[in-house]
């Protein structure tokens, strides 16, 4: 895995030569600039030629061709028409990428990847991608929960989103996202990104991590949609104690929240960011009992 280190370049967010769009914020679009920081989200991603690579906003492709130099078939779903076409040109001849004019949160990546995978028989897949700030949860969030057939994603996001996604479950830093991302994979750090690693630079400071997609998961469940709702309850009003939170959750009320506490044995005054992931198992299962 990469080497924890906060990559710098020396002229201020300089506008790289041969740009040809002027980048539009709406759409997120900070294009990467910085070689150090583009060598090690490929080098953080465990990419080999039988490696199928699916990236996420290739923008003016800083990214794409060095995956595609080193992975087996790219697959980079942009939706901005101008850049789908820039990248055609830019990407002329490699004939092992393709861009796809669509939007991350719409097209079918499970048929893209089945049928990818069987027709350039290719033995892995791996996400990568400097993610538009603006959807970062949306996309890690539809990855994750429809069980997004990869081995592993590597993704830039503002370093505040990344710190909830890398914390703890149980700890003051998590969020509901912490447990989704804990629960269907495990995280690391790959490389810190200044905001002069891009071209606009943006306000914020950014990070790649690495999320490893488990084949078991941490724990036992028997319903894994009412443990998420069980979750985003608890965080809905993370101020609140738990016995408040949880009457939020559609069907329970005040006595069946209490009772479910009691079973599981949770205090309740405890704050759903105080939970382990195996306490809100546990009080999921309570829960589904209780709610009966
Ligand atoms: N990968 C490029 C780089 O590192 O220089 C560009 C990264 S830029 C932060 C995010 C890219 O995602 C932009 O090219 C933007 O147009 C694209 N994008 C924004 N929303 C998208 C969506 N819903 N689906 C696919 N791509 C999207």
């Amino acid at each position: 895995m990469g080497k924890q280190k906060k990559s710098k370049v020396k002229n201020k967010s300089r506008k790289p030569s041969g740009s040809h769009v002027r980048p539009s914020k709406a759409l997120g679009q900070n294009f990467l600039i910085d070689e150090n920081v583009i060598y090690e989200i490929v080098e953080g991603s465990s990419i080999t030629e039988d490696s199928l690579v699916i990236e996420i906003g290739p923008g003016e492709g800083a990214l794409t061709t060095e995956l595609a130099e080193r992975a087996g078939r790219v697959i980079a779903v942009e939706l901005d028409a101008r850049l789908v076409q820039l990248l055609n040109v830019k990407l002329f001849g490699m004939d092992n990428v393709e861009i796809i004019h669509g939007d991350i949160l719409e097209v079918d990546l499970d048929t893209i990847i089945t049928e990818n995978l069987k027709a350039y028989d290719l033995k892995d897949v791996r996400v990568v991608g400097n993610l538009p700030y603006y959807i970062t949860t949306p996309i890690i969030m539809k990855l994750l929960e429809t069980g997004i057939k990869a081995d592993s994603i590597t993704a830039m996001m503002q370093k505040e989103v990344g710190d909830r996604l890398m914390a703890e479950p149980g700890t003051k830093q998590s969020g509901a996202i912490t447990y989704a991302v804990h629960y269907y994979s495990e995280v690391s750090k790959v490389v810190d990104a200044g905001s002069e690693c891009f071209y606009p630079a943006p306000k914020v400071d950014s990070v790649v991590l690495r999320m490893d997609i488990r084949d078991e998961a941490p724990v036992e469940l028997d319903d894994v949609d009412m443990f998420f709702k069980v979750i985003k309850a608890g965080f809905t009003q993370r101020r609140k104690t738990l016995l408040n939170s949880l009457t939020t959750l559609e069907g329970c009320d005040k006595d069946m929240a209490e009772a479910a506490l009691c079973s599981a044995g949770i205090e309740r005054t405890r704050r759903a960011e105080s939970l382990t992931m195996q306490e809100f198992a546990e009080l999921t299962k309570a829960l589904e009992e209780a709610m009966k």
